[in-house]
C-alpha cells in the first residue's frame, strides 16, 4: 500500500476491510474445525465484541491509570482459578504467552546454570518455543502408541538435576487425549520439580463435560504436585482472540512471573505478561463472553459439544479406511487412513472443495499422519453433513489415490542448503515442482505440500516453513 495522501472514511474502509476477507474461511457456522470457536449464539459475540471495542483503548501496562483493568482481570482470573482448583493467576495474550510464563517462573525459581525441562511429544511447540527463548533444554519423552498418552515412567526417567519443570497436557491437542497428570505430577513433586498441566485448550472445556456426565480424570491445580496451570478463554471460553489465564499454586511463583525494571530514566516498568503496552480489548472481550453465557450457558455448549464429538468419533468409524486415533477424552478428534487406502492429505484437499476445512496434522514420533477436528459448541448442528464431506471426501482421495511426489522431489528438497537460497529463488523452485507460492495464485494443491513436509526431518520442515513464510510475506 502507497499511504494515501488524503484519508478516508470509515464506510470506504470498511467495506475495503470486506473485500479483503473474500477468501477467508468463515469464522461461524462450524465448518472450519480448527482455528475458530463458535458458540452459535450470536448475542454472546456481539456482547463480547462491543466490551472489547469499549476497551479497546485502554492500555493495561499501568494498573495505576486505569483500575478498571486490575477489576476485570481479578474477576476473569478468579473465575478460572474457582473452575480449575484455585491458584494466583495473570491474564495473558494466549497459551503461548501463558506457556511462557509459566516456564520463565520455573527457570527463575529454579535457578540452575543449565535448565531443562520435561516435555513429552505430544505437548505444544509453545513449549519449544518458550525453551528457545529462554534458554532452557527440552528433554523430549515418548507417548504411549495406542493411547498417546505420556508414561509418568518415562518422565520420572527423563529427570535430570538439571529439570525446572514438568510439562502434561489437559488434553494434548495432537489427539485430544489427557495425559496421566496425577501420575506425572507425582514423580515431579517426588524429584523436587515443579509440574505445568497444560489445559490451554481443555481448560475452559473438561469441567463442563464432567459436569455434563464425561468421564474427566483430576488434571487441575487441585492434584498433589502440579505447580501451574494454563487455560485459554479465547478457545472453549468463547472469548474473541487473545485471551487465557495463567494460574500458579504459589504466590511466590507468579511473582517469579513477573518482570520490573527501573534500569533507565523513563517510567518505571512492571509486567505480569510478555507484552507491556497492550489493549485491555481482549481482557473485556474475555470478561463480557464469561458473563454473558454464565455456568449455563457453558454447561449447555458441554453438552453440545459432548453428544457431537461421540456422533463424529463414530461416524468417522464407519467411514470405510478411515480409523480414529486413540480414545480422545474431549473434543478434540483426530483421524488417520487404514492401510493407506486414503490419503489424507487428500481428503483434506477434497474437503477443503466442499467448503470444509479439516486441520492436516504431520506424521511425527511414530504417530501417523491425520486430520483434526476441533468440535465446537456449532459442531452438533452440523455433525451430519461434516461426516458426509468426511465420507464422500474419503471416497474421492480413494478414487484419486496418494499424492505422487516427482521422483527425487524429496531428496531435492532434504539436501536443500536454504541458507544459500533467496525467497525468490525458493518460490521459483516450489513453483516449479507446481506449488505456486506467489501472491494471487489462489490456494496451492495442499496435498503436495504436506506431503513433501511429512518426508521430511522435523529440523528440514522448521527449515522450509519458515522461508514459507517469508515468501508469502515476500
Ligand atoms: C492452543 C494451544 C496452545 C497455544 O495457545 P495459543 O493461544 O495458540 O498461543 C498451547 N497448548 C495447547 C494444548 C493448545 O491447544
Amino acid at each position: 500500500m502507497n499511504l494515501p495522501v488524503t484519508g478516508s472514511t470509515a464506510e470506504e474502509l470498511l467495506a475495503e476491510v470486506a473485500r479483503l476477507k473474500e477468501h477467508d474461511l468463515p469464522v461461524r457456522g462450524g465448518q472450519v474445525t480448527a482455528y475458530v470457536y463458535d458458540t452459535g449464539r450470536l448475542e454472546v459475540h456481539e456482547a463480547a465484541t462491543r466490551a472489547y471495542v469499549e476497551m479497546l483503548e485502554v492500555n493495561s501496562l499501568d494498573p495505576t491509570a486505569f483500575p478498571s483493568v486490575v477489576e476485570m482481570e481479578r474477576q476473569v482470573v478468579g473465575a478460572v482459578a474457582d473452575l480449575l482448583g484455585g491458584g494466583h493467576g495473570i491474564f495473558t495474550s494466549g497459551g503461548t504467552e501463558s506457556v511462557m510464563l509459566a516456564v520463565k517462573a520455573a527457570r527463575d525459581l529454579a535457578g540452575r546454570e543449565r535448565p531443562e525441562m520435561v516435555v513429552p511429544v505430544t505437548a505444544h511447540p509453545a513449549f519449544h518455543k518458550a525453551a528457545h527463548y529462554l534458554g532452557v533444554r527440552v528433554r523430549p519423552v515418548p507417548v504411549d502408541l495406542g493411547t498417546y498418552r505420556a508414561r509418568a515412567a518415562d518422565v520420572e526417567a527423563a529427570l535430570t538435576a538439571d529439570t525446572v519443570l514438568v510439562v502434561a497436557s489437559a488434553p494434548s491437542y495432537p489427539q485430544g487425549v489427557i495425559d496421566p497428570v496425577a501420575e506425572i505430577a507425582a514423580v515431579a513433586a517426588a524429584a523436587g520439580v515443579p509440574c505445568h498441566v497444560d489445559a490451554c485448550v481443555g481448560g475452559w472445556l473438561l469441567p463442563w463435560l464432567r459436569e455434563a456426565g464425561a468421564r474427566v480424570p483430576p488434571f487441575d491445580l487441585s492434584v498433589p504436585g502440579v505447580t501451574s496451570l494454563s487455560c485459554d478463554l479465547h478457545k472453549f471460553g468463547y472469548a474473541p482472540k487473545g485471551a487465557s489465564v495463567v494460574l500458579f499454586a504459589d504466590p511466590a511463583m507468579r511473582r517469579a512471573a513477573y518482570f520490573a525494571s527501573a534500569a533507565w530514566p523513563g517510567y518505571t516498568v512492571i509486567n505480569a505478561t510478555v507484552q507491556s503496552s497492550r489493549s485491555a480489548g481482549p481482557l473485556a472481550g474475555a470478561w463480557a463472553t464469561l458473563r454473558a453465557l454464565g455456568r449455563e450457558g457453558y454447561l449447555e455448549l458441554g453438552r453440545a459439544t459432548l453428544e457431537a464429538a461421540a456422533a463424529l468419533r463414530e461416524g468417522i468409524a464407519r467411514v470405510p479406511g478411515l480409523r480414529v486415533l486413540g480414545e480422545p477424552d474431549s473434543a478434540l478428534v483426530s483421524f488417520a487412513s487404514v492401510g493407506g487406502e486414503v490419503d489424507v492429505f487428500v481428503l483434506a484437499d477434497e474437503a477443503r472443495a466442499r467448503g470444509w476445512f479439516l486441520q492436516p496434522q504431520l506424521s511425527y514420533a511414530g504417530i501417523p499422519a491425520n486430520l483434526h477436528v476441533t468440535v465446537t459448541g456449532v459442531t452438533r448442528a452440523g455433525v451430519e453433513a461434516m461426516l458426509k464431506v468426511i465420507a464422500e471426501s474419503a471416497e474421492a482421495a480413494r478414487l484419486r489415490g496418494p499424492v505422487v511426489l516427482p521422483e527425487g522431489l524429496v531428496e531435492l528438497v532434504a539436501g536443500l542448503d536454504l541458507a544459500a537460497l533467496d525467497d525468490a529463488t525458493f518460490a521459483e523452485l516450489a513453483a516449479s515442482v507446481g506449488v505456486d507460492l506467489r501472491p494471487g495464485r489462489g490456494q496451492p494443491e495442499m496435498a503436495v505440500v504436506n506431503t513433501v513436509l511429512d518426508a521430511l526431518p522435523a529440523a528440514q520442515r522448521e527449515a522450509v516453513l519458515v522461508r514459507f513464510l517469508s515468501v508469502l510475506y515476500g
